[in-house]
């Protein structure tokens, strides 16, 4: 490793945010060159105090820059240090809720750290061990993991954590979720005593507060944007739907093209199967990627939706949380998510680093207390494209009697806020077409009672 990068002279270089931020040679460099100019908010925020060496409480989402606000730090100072890594041991952890994340991690770090001789390695369930085991062997100065098959891998003796000195716990929320607490404490507690840690969350439910004050020491805390707030871009609305109903209304949305790149997020690995099949019996291409997958299975479907060639990814929360794929027009709830966080996270993955992005709801009305949820965390009401719960349901048989016509209950205005009303489009209405390429009024699969698309949120969450 060159020990010399960081006391070179960069005079030379333009000016640069990172510069003043403490990020110098050639990492400065490299920084620059991979396209990043000017910090982001967190980073700005977090990388002075955790080049100071202090434990960091960051509340940031995917698409904050979060990345490159633990790593900067973390390679000035392995670049620093220089020694020599001893067999099976790693300079610093990351650890990541899923396989998608820790792979785009690595990612990050390879561009950041180009021509910097920084080793790394990744520790994932789902795919065979032994190479991970053999990359290991030598030592790496920063190893990437989801917790689970890092925990084997310890125990069994292949990964040492105690020369572990940097210690980065992201998505902790999701790692909570996702049940890896108790192997993140194990985890934390076999690195070595004197380290640094940063705990990076979307949001801060008390398990993750508690976690905090057990495993960092006197952290400064830091926030790119109030939690469970909406990003400004992304226009939202809501299509009400019965159960039965989605398949068509998602068809028929999908039949415009100008839904270019849509991730479709259903709440259960089953669910998101099922609307995949779907999806191809009604003549659409679309990739699935949840759980239950294979990794491989999992990093073909994210390629393949990547690159373009499939324009349609059905996912479950915990798969797509994480995933940065630039260009996603189109995010669709087919259902809303147990946590109303989880919708904030689902619908950022459009509208990324300013780009427009639409963001479409399919609700059935026994939903609407979710909804309602998310209504409340994300302060912003989101409005009624259409209603279809009054027309003729295909899927039933005619036979059969049919339900009473479903009437939107928040239709009726509430007594401390007349606008709330959905169905009048209140002080939210119509701005034209939803996104340029949402739900065309006229097609025929989609006909229920067209709104106004309640694009932007009026309020900000302070
Ligand atoms: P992250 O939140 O780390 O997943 O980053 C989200 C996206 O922002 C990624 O595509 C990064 O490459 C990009 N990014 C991060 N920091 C910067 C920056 N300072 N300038 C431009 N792009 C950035």
């Amino acid at each position: 490793m060159n020990t010399e990068l960081n006391t070179e002279n960069t005079a030379a270089l333009p000016e640069s945010g990172f510069a003043a931020l403490g990020i110098t040679g050639n990492l400065l460099k490299a920084t620059i060159a991979s396209g990043f100019a000017e910090p982001k908010p967190i980073q700005v925020k977090a990388i002075p105090p955790h080049l100071a060496g202090r434990d960091i409480i960051a509340i940031a989402q995917t698409g904050s820059g979060k990345t490159a606000a633990f790593s900067l730090p973390i390679l000035t100072k392995i670049i620093a240090i220089g020694a020599k890594r001893l067999p099976k041991t790693a300079r610093a952890l990351i650890l990541a809720p899923t396989r998608e994340l820790a792979v785009q991690i690595e990612d990050t770090i390879k561009v950041l750290a180009k021509g910097l001789h920084i080793s790394t390695a990744l520790v994932l369930g789902g795919v065979s061990r032994n190479s991970q085991v053999k990359k290991m062997q030598p030592g790496v100065d920063i190893l990437i993991a989801t917790p689970g098959r890092l925990t084997d891998l310890v125990r069994e003796g292949e990964v040492k954590l105690n020369e572990t000195r940097w210690l980065v716990l992201d998505e902790a929320d999701r790692m909570l979720d996702m049940g890896f607490i108790n192997d993140v404490r194990r985890l934390s507690k076999a690195t070595h005593p004197e380290r640094q840690t940063a705990l990076y969350s979307a949001t801060m439910p008390d398990e993750i507060a508690e976690l905090a004050k057990t495993l960092l020491r006197n952290p400064v805390r830091v926030e790119a944007a109030p939690p469970a707030t909406t990003v400004v871009e992304i226009k939202q609305g809501l299509v009400i739907a019965r159960v039965k109903q989605k398949r068509q209304v998602l068809s028929g949305m999908l039949a415009d093209e100008k839904m270019k790149s849509v991730i479709v997020f259903s709440r259960t690995k089953h669910g998101a199967d099922r609307v995949t099949r779907d999806l191809e019996r009604d003549g659409f291409n679309a990739a699935v990627i949840h759980g239950n997958k294979s990794q491989n299975a999992r990093q073909k479907a994210l390629n393949d939706f990547r690159e373009g060639s499939v324009r349609i990814l059905v996912a479950t929360d915990i798969a797509a949380r994480g995933i940065d794929v630039p260009g996603i027009s189109h995010v669709v709830n087919y259902d809303l998510p147990d946590e109303p966080e989880s919708y904030v996270h689902r619908i950022g993955r459009t509208g990324r680093n300013g780009a427009d992005g639409v963001a479409i709801t399919l609700c059935d009305p026994a939903e609407f207390s979710k909804l309602r949820a998310v209504e409340r965390i994300t302060r912003m009401k989101i409005a009624v494209l259409a209603d279809h719960t009054d027309q003729p349901d295909p899927a039933v048989n005619k036979n059969e009697p049919r339900e009473a016509p479903y009437r939107d209950p928040r239709s009726q205005p509430r007594q401390e806020n007349g606008n709330r009303n959905h169905k009048g489009g209140g002080n939210r209405s119509a701005q034209g077409k939803p996104g340029g390429g949402a739900p065309a009024g006229e097609r025929k699969p989609f006909r229920g009672k067209r709104r106004g698309f309640g694009s932007k949120p009026a309020t900000r969450a302070a």
